[in-house]
């Protein structure tokens, strides 16, 4: 089933899509570990699952429209393929998409990818592809349901949240029909971000990616390469338990809950969580928003 579908629906329900996102798990049986990892979050019945896309380096790129395809067949639960266009030419592009369609893919998450190690804004702007912008056209005309990134508190490499959401609008003229957001740990700033987005002319849905942190150094990372902030209550947890790994563990848990269940309170569009492939960590999400949304 196609996204922008799923969202139109669950408006008209007066609900709000609750979905995950996977990485293809590296070694050599990725479909089969993708196979379990997926069949881990099928109980829970997610909207959709989204699959992420490697364009280089540690990934698996190759396996992402198979374990797109793989839950959409099996266990019936409507799929995401991510595609980065920072490594693609016009001749690539073409064989992806035949790649992508051939595999049953209907939803494309179009995205620019992480610059390769030296390469500066100003030269990935003389590329076939410099930005996701200039991905989505391709992928409407071949017939996707094309979803694109935002940034809450602006993408890493944009000096203003101002100019970030202008970059924002062009993805939706561009055909982009839904949008994801980066992790935040703090609900001000995607409520802020939400009020830029509509001042814009933003309409098509954005859902909201929550990351439940598992340790210090995850966070860490994230801080660096989302350029989140981070507010004082997870400072907090990271001080109190820098000792104790589990505590830690199941108080980042908590934290992610209280903050989905605040965005769905405030009637952010979607709900969407970085599970890191975990089925515990997506049931605690899960278990959260749906027994808030019980009558
Ligand atoms: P763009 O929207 O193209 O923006 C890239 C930069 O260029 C930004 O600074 C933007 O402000 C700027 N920009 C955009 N348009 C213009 C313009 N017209 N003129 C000048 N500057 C402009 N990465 C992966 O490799 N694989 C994944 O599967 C993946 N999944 C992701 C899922 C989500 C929900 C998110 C939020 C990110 C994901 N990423 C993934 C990371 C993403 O690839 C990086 O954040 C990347 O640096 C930007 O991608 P983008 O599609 O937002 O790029």
């Amino acid at each position: 089933m196609r996204v922008d579908q799923i969202f139109s629906r669950a408006k008209s329900a007066g609900c709000q899509p609750i979905s995950f996102e996977m990485f293809p798990p590296k070694g050599e049986l990725t479909l089969e570990r993708a196979r379990e990892v997926a069949a881990g979050f099928a109980p829970l019945a997610p909207d959709f699952i989204s699959v992420t896309y490697s364009a280089g380096g540690s990934g698996n790129s190759a396996a992402t429209a198979k374990i797109a395809h793989m839950i959409s067949s099996e266990l019936d639960i409507p799929s995401v393929a991510h595609l980065t266009c920072i490594s693609l030419t016009r001749e690539t592009l073409a064989a992806k998409i035949e790649e992508f369609r051939a595999a049953g893919v209907e939803n494309v998450l179009a995205l620019r990818g992480d610059l390769p190690a030296g390469m500066s804004e100003a030269e990935a702007g003389e590329i076939a592809f410099p930005y996701a912008k200039d991905l989505i056209p391709a992928l409407v005309d071949a017939r996707f349901c094309v979803g694109a990134a935002a940034y809450p508190e602006g993408h890493l490499t944009c000096d203003d949240l101002p100019t970030s959401v202008k970059h924002l609008r062009q993805k939706q003229d561009a055909g982009a029909s839904f949008f994801v957001t980066q992790l935040f740990f703090d609900n001000d700033y995607f409520y802020r971000f939400r009020e830029l987005a509509d001042a814009a002319g933003i309409t098509v849905p954005i859902t909201a990616g929550i990351m439940p942190f598992t340790s210090k150094q995850q966070v860490t990372r994230m801080v660096f390469t989302c350029a989140a902030s981070l507010p004082a209550p997870v400072i907090k947890i990271l001080a109190r338990y820098e000792n104790d790994p589990d505590s830690l563990r199941q108080a980042g848990i908590e934290y992610a809950c209280r903050q989905l269940e605040d965005l769905q309170r405030h009637g952010a569009d979607g709900l969407h969580v970085y599970t890191m492939n975990r089925a515990d960590v997506a049931k605690a999400a899960m278990s959260a928003l749906r027994a808030q949304a019980r009558p």
